[in-house]
């Protein structure tokens, strides 16, 4: 893990999932913004900052996905902080096992999806962020509402530097994720339209590294995700006569782009991902839906004919 330096006063510790941290004028007061997968993250975040006699004082999470929080019980634990999160995304993080129970019907989940990839140690939260400004002590910083990839994430802004959560990936992870998890596809795109005409000095992604040429990053994000809702529509194209199940609908863009998910996990996370695409195309009428033989089946919609 790398303690990167990307402009006096904002940093992070790069890794699989970044670790953003912020340092106030006065060097009084240090917030970290995330905390990792699992405590060894958060851990050797924290041995980093006290052998540099950097202080540690609040933290904020952006999302309530596991990746981001399952550091901050480790945290909470250990030190004195004050713990800042987005509403609703606070809720799960009080009550983590909602994470797998949502990706899948909202059932008790099964007990492989109760791992720390879908489900982090529960933390209390000290205060919800709204958006715009947040003064505190020596603080000044904005928190910036960027949902679409989770249903209410929050992004901060200090010294013209975006820490963006995930509301865009860095090119070499978009690659590699294929079809980068959603919640929203409508939401999704007018952040990331947002976030390009956002004049900073640069942005972080949670996974990928700071890029000041961000712009060309996020529209390769944009680029994709209306990719992936053309492949939805081709689909539907093709079984114009008689629909595709949801279920089929999944398998054929998981096929296309030769995803094999390795556990139900990661089925989930991909399923929600393409039925978000799916949702939006329902609202714009390009698709519609019935319920026959026992299951959902999608048919193009009048506006895409
Ligand atoms: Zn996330």
């Amino acid at each position: 893990m790398d303690f990167i330096e990307i402009k006096e006063g904002c940093y992070y510790f790069k890794s699989a999932v970044n670790i953003g941290y912020i340092l106030s004028d006065d060097k009084k007061h240090g917030m970290l913004i995330d905390a990792g997968l699992e405590s060894s993250a958060a851990k050797k975040a924290l041995y980093i900052l006290q052998e540099k006699n950097l202080p540690f004082t609040h933290l904020f999470i952006t999302h309530a996905h596991a990746d981001h929080f399952g550091g901050a019980q480790y945290l909470q634990t250990n030190y004195k902080i004050h713990t800042i999160a987005p509403s609703f995304e606070e809720a799960i993080m009080r009550n983590p096992i909602l994470e797998p129970m949502y990706l899948f019907h909202g059932n008790s989940p099964l007990k492989e999806m109760r791992n720390k990839f879908l489900e982090a140690p529960a933390i209390q939260i000290d205060e919800t962020c709204e958006n715009g400004l947040w003064t505190e002590e020596s603080f000044h910083v904005e928190f910036v509402h960027l949902p679409g990839h989770s249903y209410n994430q929050f992004g901060l802004q200090y010294k013209e530097i975006l820490y963006a959560a995930d509301a865009f990936l860095g090119l070499e992870i978009l690659d590699k994720h294929k079809i980068p998890f959603i919640v929203d596809a409508a939401a999704n795109l007018s952040t990331l339209e947002y976030l390009m005409q956002l004049k900073v000095e640069g942005m972080l992604p949670g996974h990928g590294s700071f890029s000041s040429n961000y712009v060309n990053t996020i529209r390769s994000n944009i680029d994709v995700h209306q990719k992936l809702s053309s492949q939805v529509i081709k689909f539907l194209i093709a079984c114009e006569d008689r629909g595709l199940s949801l279920e089929d609908l999944i398998a054929k863009m998981l096929i296309k782009h030769e995803i094999e998910p390795a556990n139900l996990g990661m089925y989930s996370l991909f399923r929600t991902a393409i039925t978000a695409y799916l949702i939006q195309l329902i609202k714009e009428r390009k698709a519609v839906y019935t319920i026959k033989e026992g299951r959902p089946f999608i048919f193009l919609g009048q506006s895409s004919a």
